[in-house]
């Protein structure tokens, strides 16, 4: 798998093995990438998984005074994680990144994805869904539930009672996608 970055002007693909826990950290330090003073730095990775499409950061950042060639230093960022759903409006959220420098060189890129778990990708389907002020048709409670077939019959379930549930309405028992 690839990381394309770009550190001013100067462009690198960056390989690294495919990944499977939350934390991803890039060792970028055979690839010798030089900073200035001033510095932009941007990387993308394509389809990380199967549920990503991209993963973007973009950076800027720059040196009080030269750094020694020991002289460690962290930029922080925001990565934007873009999702792959059926949806026509990819959804995407913010999630944090560092990069790790060590005199005017880049040395280690460190992303936080979110993690891989079944519930999370049920939950990450629901959770653009629009809610809607509703009673829940399994915990009976009024809240903010989500229109199951979102139609004018109005089958609501609750997001907390939703991830719980086998994908079938309750009321109906039709399939939930
Ligand atoms: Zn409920
Ligand atoms: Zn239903």
């Amino acid at each position: 798998m690839s990381i394309y970055c770009l550190l001013n002007s100067d462009k690198y693909r960056v390989e690294f093995q495919k990944f499977y826990n939350p934390i991803l950290l890039v060792d970028v330090k055979k690839y010798q990438m030089k900073c200035e003073m001033n510095n932009s730095f941007l990387f993308f990775i394509e389809n990380p998984r199967i549920n990503i499409d991209l993963v973007s950061g973009f950076f800027e950042f720059y040196f009080r005074i030269r750094p020694q060639d020991f002289t460690l230093g962290q930029v922080m960022s925001k990565t934007l994680i873009t999702y792959n759903t059926s949806r026509k409006n990819n959804p995407h959220e913010f999630m944090p990144c560092v990069l790790f420098t060590s005199g005017m060189y880049l040395q280690e890129i460190l992303v936080y994805l979110p993690y891989q778990t079944f519930a999370f990708h049920r939950e990450l389907v629901y959770h653009f869904v629009p809610r809607i002020d509703n009673q829940c048709s399994v915990c009976l409670e009024e809240k903010q539930c989500i229109n199951v077939h979102d139609n004018v019959f109005n089958h609501c379930v609750c997001p907390t009672c939703l991830l719980r549930i086998e994908p079938k309405c309750p009321v109906c028992r039709l399939a939930i996608h």
